[in-house]
């Protein structure tokens, strides 16, 4: 047997030794027995993976040549060596394409590179590279010579830094922290940290060992008590999970907090048990799992994992999809395979013998420039996307996607993508929050309309008002649950720090705050703000002014009591000048009887009572059938129409005014009346953003109120806004609120009114915590309420519907409309008043002309009745003779139906007594 063995043993040495002696010679002579192309790869010693990616995808390379008779082959080989010693590399090189090898793959350290692409370049070996390399890309006006027989499919660090920054210039990050590792790192993170040079953007840089958790956790630490939310993480992939997990544990993984990865491999391993967390975790990716070749392979090699040989497959335990370098492995062999077919077939005889090439003689492969003329203008669609190369060997016109962690799916995915030509497209960035599975923690001021608690019949407690509505329609919309913490007050920040709602916000206590919340520059320093949802200004709320209570003469109201007085001064005056002017001009006295001028008597017609009724007719506009005939009469009756005429113009025009008017005077119209006196006094809300408006006013009014403000005892600051309220109807006291809760309370209470119009003009906001991830989204649907116009129903269901019993008539009238009964009721008083005088004298008038004429029959009484009778018998005759004004006897009325006594010549007798 051991004989046996030992026969086959040497058979076999001796075999193979023949096929060494044939190859050397074969070689020597430079012929092969098949067009063959020999590949090697220098891969580290850690690289098992990409060893066998590059085994793997050989051997499905040269199974496609086989099958598909191309008459070329590909010898495939790998080395081993210690990436770092540059020596072994070279030895190890310049063996391999002593033995023939036409293309080099790898290597991937930085010092052993250089010395690859450098011999490759001399002996026009091509060079494949999978990986970052921190070296400038060669372009025409930079030593074009340099690496010209290099090609990498790995994108630029140039290109991908600039990708990165792109990203963070949309997320538009204001003060972030960068963690990385080595000084590659600090290379790939260059552009980013560019942005810190105009300034405006504030980076703080920690290097830190990501394999030791205690400085990992350290730093976190520090960045989040220094308020570091943002935060880009340069690392090997491996080592995600685990920083991922020293944040959960630092509290430092909440949805405030961004952490940006700089690998292009986030989705490589397992991060799903953080999706409670609810930080927002990105990265940028050129390998599309998503992609089909790409999820085939990931099966086929995942399949690998339990077949017999054990872990030889290049996805390790535990890897979710293909790291990059793996991919651009598996991408590089097409690529030379596709080049070496286009070679072959160009040029049969190309490879058809061996290269020749070798280091010690400093001799190129002939065919070189051209396997690598046809790798850049190979077209492949390969794991990592389409694969073109530039001029320098560069890769070029890649796309880049950007990856999110999603809570919901619990894995990565894409939310945008990045290339050269658009730059960045974000496309969704609008996870839904449904998953989060978080209760959100919303502070609220319980005041009326904004947000009010109350008991349901079945005793459970219930938050409802405007800005709770509001809230719903946004939970609802974002599919969040939310549990109210109510607050006294709103509080306020000032230059250092916030108090109340505020300061609970910045220790994270709290989600959101959802109230009447003012956006104000000092609250915006400390919180965040969505986009207003409703706009108001500080206006006065005031207690009613008492209407004057209706006076019967008011129509006397246009003149003072003096006038009056005055006015029937001058008109008895100028009756009675009238009189005596009358009386003294000789032109006044006429003949009564024109048609007989033998009459010897003449006649004045300006009697005292004559000229009282002239006087008094012209006063109410009417004139009389007396006119002055001469020019002195004529001037006093002028002057007096004169002034007639300005009196009674001045008391029409006053007249409407003081009828309506009067009633409602407010001592105050606005915030400038209130200033300029102290007996009703004004306030605000303690804390709130209507006494930081008056606090840091630069008007020097409102900063004048503000100090009488602050200078009151009892102090004039309120609680709230009911305290307010009552204040003012105690009354002297006027009460700076927004116009949002001046309306409301005016809507309810007929005896409040809104004075003046605003002082400013600002909008209520959600508040959230600095760098919420809730604050843009809540803002869209802010945005999109206000478009539906759910926001203005809304404003309407609690301003004028809701917890409202009675309306008031708050609208200011015209004050010419309106004039009620009231107004003029003393005028039909007078009207009244000056008929039932009339009649009194008219009926002195009777007895008087009955008394003087002592040959009456009856008594005056009966008389007097009779006459009554006649008077109002309506249907009888209006006539009668002129000298029967009181009739003789009973019998006459009887008989005529009027009464005739004869009395003409005592009446010429009396008007000669007057005369005379
Ligand atoms: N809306 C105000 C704030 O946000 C409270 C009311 C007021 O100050 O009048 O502080």
């Amino acid at each position: 047997m051991g004989e046996e063995t030992s026969k086959i043993m040497f058979r076999t040495e001796r075999y193979v030794l023949t096929a060494i002696f044939l190859l050397s010679l074969m070689k020597d002579s430079g012929v092969r027995a098949e067009n063959i192309i020999r590949v090697d790869a220098m891969v580290g010693y850690e690289d098992t993976a990409l060893e066998l990616a590059f085994k793997e995808t050989m051997n499905k390379a040269q199974q496609s040549l086989l099958y598909g008779n191309k008459n070329l082959k590909i010898e495939d080989f790998f080395s081993r060596v210690n990436l770092e010693d540059s020596y072994e590399v070279s030895g190890e090189v310049c063996k391999v394409i002593s033995f023939g090898s036409e293309v080099i793959f790898g290597t991937h350290s930085r010092s052993s590179s250089e010395y690859v692409t450098s011999l490759c370049n001399q002996l026009s070996i091509p060079n494949l590279q999978i990986h970052w390399d921190s070296r400038e890309v060669v372009t025409s006006t930079k030593r074009p010579d340099r690496d010209h027989m290099t090609l990498n499919l790995y994108p630029d660090h140039h290109t991908l830094s600039a990708a990165q920054r792109d990203l963070i210039k949309f997320w538009d990050w204001k003060k972030f922290a960068v963690l990385y590792e080595d000084n590659d790192g600090l290379i790939r993170l260059q552009s980013i940290l560019k942005l810190s040079f105009k300034g405006r953007v504030a980076i703080t840089t920690r290097k830190i060992n990501f394999l030791n958790p205690e400085s990992v956790k350290n730093v976190l630490k520090d960045l989040k008590n220094t308020e570091h939310q943002r935060i880009i993480v340069d690392c090997h992939y491996d080592r995600v999970h685990d920083i991922l997990k020293e944040a959960a544990e630092t509290e430092a993984l909440s949805e405030y907090f961004h952490y940006h990865f700089m690998t292009l491999d986030l989705g490589v391993t397992d991060i799903s048990e953080f999706s409670e967390y609810g930080a927002n975790i990105t990265a940028l990716r050129l390998v599309n799992p998503e992609h089909g070749a790409v999820k085939n392979l990931t099966e086929e090699w995942k399949q690998l994992q339990f077949n017999i040989r054990g872990n030889r497959s290049p996805l390790r335990k535990g890897q979710l999809q293909i790291p990059t370098e793996t991919a651009l492995m598996h991408d590089a062999v097409w690529v030379l395979t596709e080049a070496a077919l286009a070679l072959n077939e160009a040029n049969p005889t190309a490879l058809a013998s061996y290269s020749r090439a070798s280091c010690d003689k400093a001799a190129p492969w002939e065919f070189g420039a051209d396997l690598l003329g046809y790798m850049k203008s190979v077209n492949v669609d390969g794991l990592s996307g389409t694969i073109q190369f530039g001029q320098y060997g560069q890769r070029e016109n890649f796309e880049l996607e950007v990856v999110k962690f999603s809570h919901e799916f619990k894995k990565v995915q894409k939310i945008g993508t990045w290339n050269s030509l658009s730059f960045l497209n974000i496309t969704d960035d609008n996870e839904s929050l449904s998953q989060l599975n978080k209760t959100l923690k919303v502070l609220t001021v319980l005041e009326m309309p904004y947000a009010g608690k109350k008991i349901d019949e079945y005793g459970n407690v219930k938050y409802e008002g405007f800005c709770i509505d509001i809230l719903d329609y946004i939970a609802e919309s974002m599919k969040f649950k939310y549990e109210i913490q109510e607050e006294p007050t709103y509080g306020n920040c000032d230059e250092k720090e916030c108090t109340g709602m505020y300061q609970k916000l910045i220790d994270r206590e709290a989600d959101l705050a959802v109230a009447g919340i003012t956006i104000t520059s000092a609250r915006e320093k400390f919180v965040d703000f969505t986009k207003p949802f409703w706009n108001l200004g500080i206006t006065i709320l005031f207690r009613k002014p008492k209407a004057k209570p209706v006076r019967l003469f008011s129509f006397l109201d246009p003149f003072h009591e003096d006038v009056w007085v005055y006015m029937i001064a001058i008109y008895l005056c100028v009756s009675f000048m009238f009189f005596v002017i009358a009386r003294l001009t000789p032109y006044e006295w006429c003949n009564p009887y024109p048609c007989n001028q033998e009459e010897d008597i003449v006649e004045n017609q300006f009697s005292v009572l004559n000229s009282m009724w002239l006087t008094i007719g012209s006063i109410l506009q009417q004139g009389c059938e007396l006119a002055p005939r001469t020019v002195s009469t004529r001037m006093v009756a002028g002057v007096w129409w004169f002034f007639t005429l300005i009196i009674i113009s001045s008391y029409t025009a006053n007249l409407a005014a003081f009828l309506t008017a009067g009633r409602m005077q407010s001592p105050i119209e606005s915030a400038e009346d209130l200033s300029k006196q102290t007996d009703i006094k004004y306030g605000t809300l303690q804390t709130g953003s209507t006494y930081s408006f008056f606090q840091n006013s630069i008007f020097p009014i409102y900063q004048r109120m503000f100090t009488f403000m602050k200078n009151q005892n009892p102090p004039v600051f309120v609680k709230n806004s009911n305290e307010g309220e009552k204040r003012v109807l105690q009354g002297d006291y006027a009460y700076f609120a927004e116009s949002t809760t001046v309306e409301y309370k005016v809507e309810r209470n007929c005896d409040l009114t809104q004075i003046g119009n605003w002082l400013n003009s600002v909008g209520y906001g959600i508040a959230l915590p600095k760098g919420s991830p809730y604050k843009d989204k809540i803002s869209q649907r802010i945005l999109y309420l206000q478009d539906k116009q759910v926001i203005k129903q809304l404003y309407s269901k609690w301003w004028t519907k809701m917890y409202i019993n009675q309306t008031c008539d708050n609208e200011k009238k015209d004050p010419s409309n309106a004039l009620s009964i009231q107004n003029l009721g003393g005028v039909f008083v007078v009207l009244v008043g000056g008929i039932g005088v009339s009649i009194v004298i008219a009926v002195f008038e009777f007895i008087y002309y009955a008394w003087t004429k002592r040959d009456i029959p009856d008594p005056i009484c009966t008389q007097l009745k009779d006459e009554l009778i006649f008077a109002l018998r309506c249907w009888g005759s209006s006539s009668k003779p002129a000298d029967h004004v009181i009739r003789a006897s009973k019998s006459d009325l009887s008989r005529t139906g009027v009464s005739l006594p004869s009395l003409n010549h005592e009446y010429a007798n009396a008007i000669r007594d007057i005369h005379a």
